[in-house]
């Protein structure tokens, strides 16, 4: 989580939603207690162009994600059979495939695997575990995101307020021993009766922290295996807001590119010659 101005105006550079923000998610009661203001976005709101074919009218636009959610509820129950170690790509690609044939169809789908999935885990769906969606419970669903106005460090600021918080001290050890735990860091040692561990798995599994004694096999085996995906914005500012209030979002179904499909050439070459 980072809010940047550097633009003069605040902008998320990781989290800037709030998902699934009914009364149930904590964030909700922190916001609003921060006078935190949020703004729901309403994906059905989303204007989805096509490289080709230009924008594409609601009702085309709602008939391709039914076609993407049937798929993804027949996918929802191959999962059992499919075992642990299945990909969510192994189960929906051949049934996307199988149903989005010739290459405007393939672009569709393209842009639906990311909007549905892969935005979501910033992974390949190949390399996403079926198990994440084995229940409709889990699969993605966008309908409660709200956007946080103003930054979202706004929360963190509310949270921190009181409290001795160091900022830009790089943390390389822990140890622990009968007395207490000793963290080292850029700046300096401390001597603490306990240590919560937040850091990113991509920092515990870089193995930049030296932990003394060293972590349970079982805590350190399931860090090397989660997977970490990169996922990034582009910020741009425009001198004049040209856009209408409504759509909250757009979309744009790529051009068809080799290295975008994620698919075997050969296959890639069968359905665009349908
Ligand atoms: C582009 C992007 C968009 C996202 N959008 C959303 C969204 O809309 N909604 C949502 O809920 N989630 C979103 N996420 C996910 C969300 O940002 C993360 O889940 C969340 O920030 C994780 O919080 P964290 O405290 O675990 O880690 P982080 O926010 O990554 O914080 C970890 C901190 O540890 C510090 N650190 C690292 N190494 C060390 C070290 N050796 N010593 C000391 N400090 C160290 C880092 O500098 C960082 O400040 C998004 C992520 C990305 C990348």
């Amino acid at each position: 989580m980072c809010t940047d101005r550097s633009l003069g105006t605040p902008f998320d550079l990781g989290a800037a939603w709030v998902h699934y923000a009914d009364a149930s998610n904590p964030l909700v009661g922190l916001l609003a207690k921060a006078g935190v203001e949020t703004r729901r976005t309403n994906w059905d709101e989303l204007a989805l162009y096509d490289a080709e074919r230009g924008k594409l009218s609601k009702a085309e636009r709602d008939g391709i994600e039914e076609e993407y959610e049937t798929i993804l509820d027949k996918v929802a129950r191959q999962i059992r059979a499919a075992g642990a170690a299945a990909s969510i790509g192994a189960l929906l690609t051949p049934l996307v495939n199988a149903t989005f044939i010739g290459a405007a169809r393939v672009r569709l789908a393209n842009w639906l695997r990311g909007f549905y999935i892969e935005n979501e885990y910033a992974a390949d769906v190949s390399d996403i575990s079926a198990w994440e969606f084995s229940d409709d419970d889990k699969l993605p669903h966008k309908e409660n995101d709200r956007f946080v106005s103003g930054g979202y460090d706004r929360i963190i600021a509310a949270l921190a307020k009181g409290l001795d918080i160091r900022l830009g001290e790089v943390c390389h050890r822990v140890s622990t021993t009968d007395a207490g735990v000793t963290v080292e860091t850029s700046a300096g040692t401390y001597d603490v009766a306990a240590v919560i561990v937040t850091l990113p798995v991509g920092v515990l599994r870089a193995g930049s922290i030296a932990f003394e004694p060293a972590l349970p096999e079982s805590k350190q085996d399931a860090i090397d295996s989660l997977g970490v995906g990169d996922f990034e914005k582009v910020v741009m500012l425009f001198d004049n807001v040209f856009w209408p209030a409504k759509p909250h979002a757009f979309g744009y179904a790529e051009p068809l590119r080799i290295d975008h499909m994620r698919v075997p050439d050969s296959a890639l070459q069968r359905r665009l010659n349908e």
